[in-house]
């Protein structure tokens, strides 16, 4: 831990995320949610909150090589996802948590991650039957922050065509986390809307289906209106596990969890790479890279084609007897590995003892 002195301020707080990992670092003040749904107002986690501290970690340009490619899925799911939610977006809050509270202030720390939410984060929908609130009042818990709208009241950037948060510096290659603090923090301006996307739709032309070209989806934050096409959520789910339609997804069965994520098989097609690979050409990120991250036609598969085995897995695997049916796998996965059909047949004897 480092020693910043008494007074906590808002260049401190920048400081701290920069030395703890973040590459990005945004002030809200909670007013900055007045006229909030209820079940996503963050001031009922902490109602003597004042600022609301929003960092934002990079992905990878790096981690979208292998889907561009189409020979290597797992690195985005992985590195450019899971593991920045649950690994390196943890750690800087813990260090920075710490720091603050030191200081006397109170520090919530909110890792990018759902849990008892009462509204599906996905869907959006109320879930009955599911938990109630704790007294007359209050929300019903989990209150469910959006990490968007948290990123755009605290000026990192603006919300895109695609809905997606895009900033200057890697458009929409970020994800997001949070602290809820009761010190008192100036904070940053609200960026406009249109500073970045220029609704040039790359993200609805690569997306098949999910997003819509036309429909919109309009919310206030922060007094501003902000205004987003309509996405529908569980079309972008199939598009996560199985990639967006057949032709974005080489895998005829279903790609294993990661870390108990979707799989982002498909890579963000449309909203992610796409939108990407247009806002590099215009030039207006900060992160530039020597070379162009999309140098040719983006691949399609046909799984309705016959696929022959080539040459080399002919010699080296089924001529040598080297090979099973997928259904191994997925089988082996049930059992041996994770063991959740072990588990099942555990729970039906100890039902039926
Ligand atoms: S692809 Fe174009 S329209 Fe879509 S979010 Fe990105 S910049 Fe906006
Ligand atoms: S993740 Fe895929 S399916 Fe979902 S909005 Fe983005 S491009 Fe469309």
């Amino acid at each position: 831990m480092y020693n910043y002195g008494d007074k906590l301020t808002s260049q401190i707080v920048k400081q701290m995320a920069k030395e703890y990992g973040a590459d990005l670092c945004g002030i809200a003040s909670m007013d900055r949610y007045e006229g909030a749904p209820k079940q996503n107002d963050p001031r009922y986690i902490f109602p003597a909150a004042k600022s609301m501290i929003v960092l934002g970690y990079r992905v990878h340009r790096g981690t979208f090589r292998g889907i561009e490619e189409g020979t290597h899925f797992i690195d985005y799911a992985s590195m450019g996802y899971a593991a920045i939610n649950q690994v390196e977006g943890p750690m800087t809050l813990w260090k920075m948590a710490s720091d603050i509270e030191d200081m006397g202030w109170e520090a919530v720390p909110i890792m990018n991650i759902n849990g008892g939410e009462a509204v599906n984060p996905v869907t959006g929908k109320f879930r009955e039957n599911w938990s109630v609130p704790v007294e007359e009042g209050k929300p019903y818990p989990d209150v469910l922050i959006h990490y968007r709208f948290a990123a755009y009241l605290a000026g990192l950037g603006e919300i895109g065509w695609s809905g997606v948060f895009l900033t200057p510096e890697f458009g929409p290659r970020v994800r997001f986390n949070l602290i809820l603090t009761d010190a008192e923090l100036e904070p940053d301006p609200i960026m406009p809307q249109g500073t970045l996307c220029n609704r040039c739709k790359q993200c609805v032309r690569h997306c098949n289906g999910a997003l819509s070209d036309t429909e919109t989806v309009k919310v206030v934050l922060g007094g501003h209106t902000v205004e987003y096409a309509k996405l529908d959520p569980l079309k972008c789910e199939y598009g996560l596990k199985y990639g967006c339609d057949d032709t974005a997804c080489p895998f005829e069965v279903e790609y294993p969890h990661v870390y108990g994520y979707g799989r982002a098989v498909e890579g963000g097609r449309g909203c992610m790479r796409a939108c990407m690979v247009s806002l590099e050409q215009r030039g207006v990120l900060k992160n530039k890279f020597h070379n162009k991250f999309r140098t040719k036609p983006e691949w399609k598969v046909h799984l309705d084609e016959e696929h022959p085995y080539p040459e080399y897995i002919k010699k080296e695997y089924i001529e040598q007897g080297r090979t099973e049916d997928a259904q191994a796998y997925i089988e082996y996965n049930e059992n041996e590995n994770y063991g959740t059909k072990g588990r099942e047949n555990k729970v039906v004897a100890q039902q039926t003892d």
